[in-house]
């Protein structure tokens, strides 16, 4: 199969994209935020919606990272059993993510079919499988509480989540009825063509070099070009560290891996599946793709890395879990790999960076970014208005103690700190 070399070789890019041109002219607006995957995307069209002066910009074709490279699960439960949630983030703090993960779903249903976007969004619900009687144990014991905060989560029967022939390769299987899928990049296309359609000027190819905080306004090296902004958003995800060096404490890049299969003219799942611990997953498309992903635990070591593609090792395993599911020989159309950004304690870090220099952030969504971004976006929307925005306080960067030694603040981003 012919591909761009300049486009991303994940499924979600087979099909042709919208393109937005690369800034040709200086640019001046009152928000101006670095990254086009859902972050910035989700962002641009809040503030956009809102009538604000919103500029985006991208290094690459927007949603070329993460945002085009992911698994498109829209999930609110966790893939990990929730009481290991509770034990890291307190039961506030535990439900706080619950809560973004429903009012994300909502947004982005709401945002698909009320444009409309055709995205092939489905709310079809979501399974987790585990592979040992433990794990089945740790999630059928954290039922009561998510049920307690209002995410319930049912046991079913194996049969009924898995082919019959694989069964055997599974403990447990649990259900939650209100998740759903969706065609990232078609989604994401249509939305940033809707938040330009209202104003908002938005530009791949364009990378932001450094910027620095003068008179007020942040000057911005995109490209060739300059940009100002009163405000500057930090929606660059893993990268995020090469314009702030000082977040390398907080934010580190993991890759995940994933393939897809030829179209299969039988059905192995119906909904968007997790299994051991979340390291495992897989779903299938409309046109009846399985894709699937993860394994990224048989090495670990080599997989903490910023750059894109695949390893032999993390393909095999992903294989085997194929062979799994599929009993027959299917061709492998895709592979590809895709970097998240992992939080040093799981959550995102939303909110500002620098009040005092008008500078903010919505990075390190630990791998469930499509699941949690939208309605984080909407709340920093609030928060770059200086409102409070209660849904984020928990993400807020300033837990992080590295931060608050940052007395002087932020002036200055890019090469220049490095
Ligand atoms: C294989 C895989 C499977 C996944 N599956 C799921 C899933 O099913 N469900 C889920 O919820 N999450 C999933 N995730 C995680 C999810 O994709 C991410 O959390 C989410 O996409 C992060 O979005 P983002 O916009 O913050 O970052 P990104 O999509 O990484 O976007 C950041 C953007 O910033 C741009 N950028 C960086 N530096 C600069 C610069 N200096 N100048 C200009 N632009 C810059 C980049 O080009 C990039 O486009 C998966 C991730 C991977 C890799």
């Amino acid at each position: 199969m012919d591909h761009d070399p300049t486009l991303p070789d994940s499924l979600w890019w087979a099909a042709p994209q919208t393109e937005f041109a690369p800034l040709d002219t200086e640019l001046d607006v009152d928000v101006l935020i670095v990254g086009g995957g859902i972050t910035g995307i989700t962002l641009a069209y809040t503030l956009a919606d809102q009538g604000a002066s919103v500029g985006l910009l991208d290094s690459g074709p927007l949603a070329g990272e993460a945002s085009g490279r992911n698994a498109g699960f829209l999930l609110a439960a966790p893939a990990e059993p929730y009481s290991e949630r509770i034990a890291l983030w307190g039961r506030e703090g535990a439900r706080a993510v619950l809560q973004i993960g429903r009012r994300t779903h909502q947004r982005i249903r709401d945002l698909a079919q009320g444009l409309p976007i055709d995205c092939e969004y489905e709310q079809t619900g979501s399974l987790r499988l585990t592979r040992t009687r433990e794990e089945s144990e740790d999630l059928r014991g954290s039922l009561p509480e998510l049920r307690h905060d209002g995410f319930p989560m049912r046991e079913i029967e194996l049969a009924d989540a898995v082919p019959a022939h694989a069964v055997g390769r599974f403990d447990a299987a649990f259900e939650v009825p209100e998740d759903g899928q969706l065609h990232p990049v078609k989604f994401l296309h249509g939305l940033a063509v809707q938040a330009a359609k209202k104003g908002a000027r938005i530009h791949g190819r364009t990378k932001v070099n450094g910027a620095q905080w003068q008179s007020g306004l942040w000057n911005v090296q995109a490209g060739e070009q300059t940009a100002r902004a009163r405000t500057l958003v930090l929606a660059t995800n893993a990268f995020t560290p090469r314009l702030v060096p000082s977040l390398g404490a907080l934010i580190v890049p993991r890759r995940g891996q994933v393939i897809a299969t030829e179209p299969l003219d039988f059905t192995v799942t119906t909904r968007p599946t997790y299994a051991h611990w979340g390291y495992q997953y897989w779903r299938q498309t409309p046109e009846g793709r399985v894709l699937i992903g993860g394994w990224r635990d048989v090495d670990f070591d080599a997989e903490g890395v910023d750059v894109n593609g695949t390893s032999d090792k993390v393909q095999a395993a992903i294989e085997g879990g194929l062979r799994e599911l599929v009993q027959k020989e299917v061709r492998i159309d895709h592979r590809w790999g895709g970097i998240m950004g992992f939080a040093r304690d799981g959550r995102p870090l939303v909110g500002w960076l620098d009040p005092s220099h008008h500078l903010a952030i919505c990075a390190g969504f630990t791998g469930h970014g499509m699941g949690m971004a939208a309605a984080c976006t909407q709340d920093m929307a609030e928060l770059l208005s200086w409102k409070r925005a209660m849904g984020i306080s928990s993400f807020d960067p300033h837990r992080f103690p590295e931060l608050k030694q940052l007395r002087e603040g932020i002036v200055e981003l890019g090469a220049a700190r490095a």
